[in-house]
């Protein structure tokens, strides 16, 4: 449950449904992405035929469900859900493909965590719209063949390099979501205060999408605390400062780094003088877990330029230094 985490909880995601834009034309930035999928989509619709699978990789909540929830919605068929987790066994995945009807969408989220076990079996579903179901153990097991409507998988995972090739090569189209501009994400908030009834004025927008970390996800749960803020200590208005103080509360930094990232990288240069040093060295400084140092903290520091992995160990880079205020060194490790 952290402020500027990019994954959700059930029951944020609840939240969420509110805030998701139901068309491609609603859908805010990735343009390149938008424009090929709804070539993807006019053309198999012109076809009269189903789209091809499509595969989006992205880091969480750049919006991969919402665009699958597009794809259904802009096709005009249902959509299915499910995930690699929740299938652990071939006759899970066989349960859901029975089920599916002609034309539906089936979005299957973090498709990287499939279960070996069902990987076959969703290989042949793709490519030739049919299973073969084993009945029986052992020796006298039998395979039936169970023909499949055409269906459209959408698939969603973080990086396309965690499937497995024969996987990968089964989608028609894959579309990869950026991190949004701060730009972008300011029409993301305009547009969700409208929805929440929040009066967000724009230099209040732009305070909010700089700390966002290119997330929309992470830009809408930094409106809602703040239009708290507003509403308890101001009258309602979300203004820069208002934007401002509230996120200084929630202790959510200029840059989006919130207490972990600013001791992560405040350890480093105080106490190891920028490094290079050790995972583990740096995550007893800063009493923490190792995995949750290198795990929660560092991508997003690594991304935006404040730290490098080296062999040698963990280093904090110039920008580093200057986001904490200190005086770069002149002999600094990098
Ligand atoms: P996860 O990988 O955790 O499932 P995700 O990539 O599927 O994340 P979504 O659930 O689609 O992300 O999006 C998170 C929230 O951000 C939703 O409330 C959605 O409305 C909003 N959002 C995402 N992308 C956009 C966009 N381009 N325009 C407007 N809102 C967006």
């Amino acid at each position: 449950s952290r402020l500027v985490g990019g994954s959700a909880d059930a029951d944020e995601r609840a939240v969420e449904a509110v805030l998701r834009p139901r068309t491609l034309s609603e859908f805010v930035g990735q343009e390149r992405l938008r424009e090929q999928l709804s070539l993807v989509l006019d053309a198999a619709r012109a076809r009269g035929h189903t789209a091809d699978h499509i595969l989006l990789s992205g880091p969480p909540g750049l919006g991969k469900t919402t665009l699958a929830m597009i794809v259904a919605a802009e096709m005009g068929a249902p959509l299915r859900i499910t995930s690699g987790p929740a299938i652990q066994h071939a006759g899970d995945l066989a349960a859901i493909l029975s089920s599916i009807g002609e034309g539906d969408v089936l979005f299957f989220d973090e498709i990287h965590r499939t279960a070996r076990a069902a990987e076959e079996l969703l290989y042949t579903a793709m490519e030739d719209f049919r299973v073969d179901v084993v009945v029986g153990k052992g020796p006298g097991a039998t395979a039936i063949p169970l023909e499949l409507p055409r269906f459209t998988l959408v698939g969603a995972t973080t990086r396309t390099g965690l499937l497995p090739g024969p996987l990968r090569d089964r989608f028609g189209f894959t579309g990869h979501l950026d991190l949004y501009e701060p730009a972008e994400l300011q029409r993301v908030l305009a547009r969700s205060a409208g929805l929440l009834e929040v009066e967000l004025r724009e230099d209040g927008a732009h305070e909010i999408a700089g700390r966002s970390r290119g997330t929309p996800r992470i830009a809408n749960r930094l409106l809602r605390r703040v239009r708290d803020f507003a509403q308890v200590r101001a009258d309602s208005v979300v203004t820069a400062d208002i934007a401002r103080s509230a996120l200084e509360i929630f202790e959510v930094d200029t840059m989006g780094l919130d207490r972990l990232d600013r001791s992560v990288l405040s350890a480093l240069c105080k106490n190891f003088g920028g490094g290079p040093v050790g995972l583990g060295t740096l995550a007893v400084a800063v009493a923490e877990e190792r995995e949750t140092v290198e795990e929660v903290a560092e991508p997003f520091l690594v991304r935006a330029g404040l730290l490098a992995r080296t062999p040698r160990g963990r280093v904090a880079t110039p920008a580093a230094w200057t986001h904490l205020g200190l005086a770069v060194p002149q002999r600094a490790p990098f």
